[in-house]
């Protein structure tokens, strides 16, 4: 069984949700040119590409992604299914039979079939309807991962899946890739780089197949 990555590479002209930082590259030596080794430094927002969204981000008193558990970032998730739908309600997550035991799911959408693609920000990706984000907090699920940059539709007029799922304490993983994923178990990985006190970190995320 092999590990899958889920990371979309971060590289200049890579899909950016709008007002947030795009991700530069600035070479600063290059062997090429003569110099000792390659280095670069790099320009990006805490929320660009695939990334964790700690509670910080839009509750004023909760953790923020350095304060993230461990134990929650790694283990046994869920991955669903849910295609050919503009956002995943409650009812569809109520209909995919998953498991009450699920800690972490992993939503997979038309997202992952063709969005990543696409270098220029999509604004109709799927999303999670607030009432699918309510279903989550009552089924005690701690993370949720959904494969587009952001888990509330494009311009909603309140961030209510984001509010009701951080001020429950739940970790979003926004920008995953999950097309490889097939629905049932993995071993689920998640690290959010550890910046002190912030809303969010770039991570790189992997899952293997679980028999
Ligand atoms: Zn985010």
């Amino acid at each position: 069984m092999e590990w899958i990555d889920l990371t979309v590479p971060l590289k200049e002209g890579m899909p950016n949700y709008p007002g947030d930082q795009p991700f530069r590259l600035r070479p600063l030596l290059r062997i090429a040119e003569g110099k000792v080794c390659n280095l670069s430094a790099i320009e990006m927002g805490t929320h660009t590409g695939t990334h964790v969204d700690p509670p910080w981000h839009f509750i004023p008193d909760g953790a923020t992604v350095d304060q993230l558990s461990l134990d929650l970032l790694i283990g046994r998730a869920y991955v669903v299914s849910v295609r050919g739908v503009p956002a995943v309600t409650a009812d569809a997550l109520q209909a995919a039979g998953i498991p009450g035991d699920a800690e972490r799911l992993l939503i997979q959408t038309d997202n992952s079939f063709g969005v990543w693609e696409k270098p220029d920000f999509q604004p109709d990706f799927v999303y999670l309807a607030p009432d699918a984000a309510e279903w989550i907090v009552s089924r005690g699920i701690q993370l949720v991962g959904i494969d587009y940059l952001s888990v509330e539709q494009f311009r909603a007029p309140e961030p209510r899946a984001h509010r009701t799922l951080l001020g429950a304490g739940i970790i979003i993983v926004e920008g995953l890739n999950l097309r490889e994923l097939e629905p049932g178990w993995v071993r689920f990985i998640c690290l959010p780089l550890r910046i002190e006190g912030v809303d969010g970190a770039p991570a790189r995320a992997v899952a293997r197949r679980l028999e």
